[in-house]
């Protein structure tokens, strides 16, 4: 079974978060589903999502500090009340929208890691970086681990390219294998492909070598899609 993990960004409030929840909970508990679902809310979902025993539930984002002054931030004496241990790192909206620094990013890292969440850190290159070619593709995708300890036990990584989020435009076949073997030969973790997976290329893209599963945004955000990507790679 693929790891899929749903990542929700700004979108569904709480009342829409029940619905999802009501419409999913009777598939979730009629399908065995591992522990390999995973599924990032928007933070004022958290509670909402916490009621649903069989998915992981993780955070799109904290800062490194357990509580304090960090005016629109949360730690993790906040993601402790849901139980939460996951967080997503690095995605590809954090650093070009909203400009976290590697060094900001690795510090985050550090953070969680020494407390033992598992994390998933992304990575991935923009178009003018693909245009150049596979070398500086890789070249650019290595400098997002400056400051990663990339032997951390609890690590996932997505490989995400900036170009195919959110775009609709999914990477080739080709790219992927090309890039995520790359990665794979210098750092031996679960590699997931993100970047406009759909319901309808999911289990083709978790299927290629070097693929461990995927990091959907978009198409996992309406519960019927939600269900079928489930479905189409278990
Ligand atoms: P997308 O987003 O599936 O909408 O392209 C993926 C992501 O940003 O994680």
């Amino acid at each position: 079974m693929a790891i899929i993990a749903s990542n929700f960004k700004t979108n569904h409030t709480r009342k829409s978060t029940a619905d999802f929840i009501n419409n999913v909970n009777d598939f979730l508990n009629t399908n065995s589903i591992s522990e390999d679902v995973y599924v990032f809310p928007t933070a004022t979902s958290l509670d909402t999502f916490a009621t649903v025993s069989n998915l992981t539930l993780g955070a799109q984002n904290a800062y490194a500090t357990a509580n304090g002054s960090f005016t629109g931030e949360i730690g993790t004496e906040q993601l402790d009340e849901f139980g939460i241990k996951t967080i997503l790192i690095g995605h590809s909206e954090r650093r070009h929208v909203l400009n976290e620094s590697q060094e900001e990013i690795a510090k985050k890292f550090s953070f969680y890691s020494e407390l033992g969440y598992k994390v998933i850190y992304c990575i991935g290159e923009p178009l003018e970086v693909k245009e150049q070619g596979l070398e500086q593709t890789l070249e650019y995708i290595y400098e997002q681990f400056v400051g990663i300890d990339t032997n951390y036990e609890n690590l996932i990584l997505a490989y995400e390219p900036v170009w195919a989020i959110g775009t609709g435009v999914t990477a080739t076949n080709e790219d992927i294998k090309s890039v995520h073997s790359a990665i794979k030969a210098r750092i031996a973790k679960p590699l997931l492909y993100g970047g406009s997976v759909k319901v309808a290329n999911v289990r083709e893209i978790c299927s290629l070598d070097g693929v461990d599963g995927a990091l959907i945004g978009t198409a996992s955000w309406k519960v019927e899609d939600f269900k079928q990507i489930i479905e189409n790679t278990k």
